[in-house]
């Protein structure tokens, strides 16, 4: 049975199942929950994967690099601003 388990598939999210809800209350289709089922039935707002998370703090990071390359070009244009000036 476990190894059947293992093939599940979530439908919503195209995920392996990684829980199973044994309340006798919930649904079959409700039963078997991918992480990503398992966060919504969390809180969706204040949950994210942690390769999600890996990705936003490197966009951010590039982002940043980007900043400090457009602030270096900035500074390097003064400077020839300047230089052009004082020739
Ligand atoms: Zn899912």
């Amino acid at each position: 049975m476990s190894s059947e388990l293992e093939k599940k598939i979530c439908q919503k999210h195209k995920l392996k199942i990684k829980t199973v809800d044994l309340k006798q209350s919930t649904v079959d289709e409700d039963k078997y929950l991918c992480i990503k089922c398992l966060i919504e039935k969390i809180d969706i707002q204040n949950m994210a994967m942690v390769e999600e998370t890996k990705a936003l703090i490197k966009q951010m990071k590039s982002e940043q690099q980007c900043n400090k390359i457009k602030e270096n070009q900035r500074r390097m244009y003064n400077c020839q601003i300047f230089a052009e000036y004082f020739a």
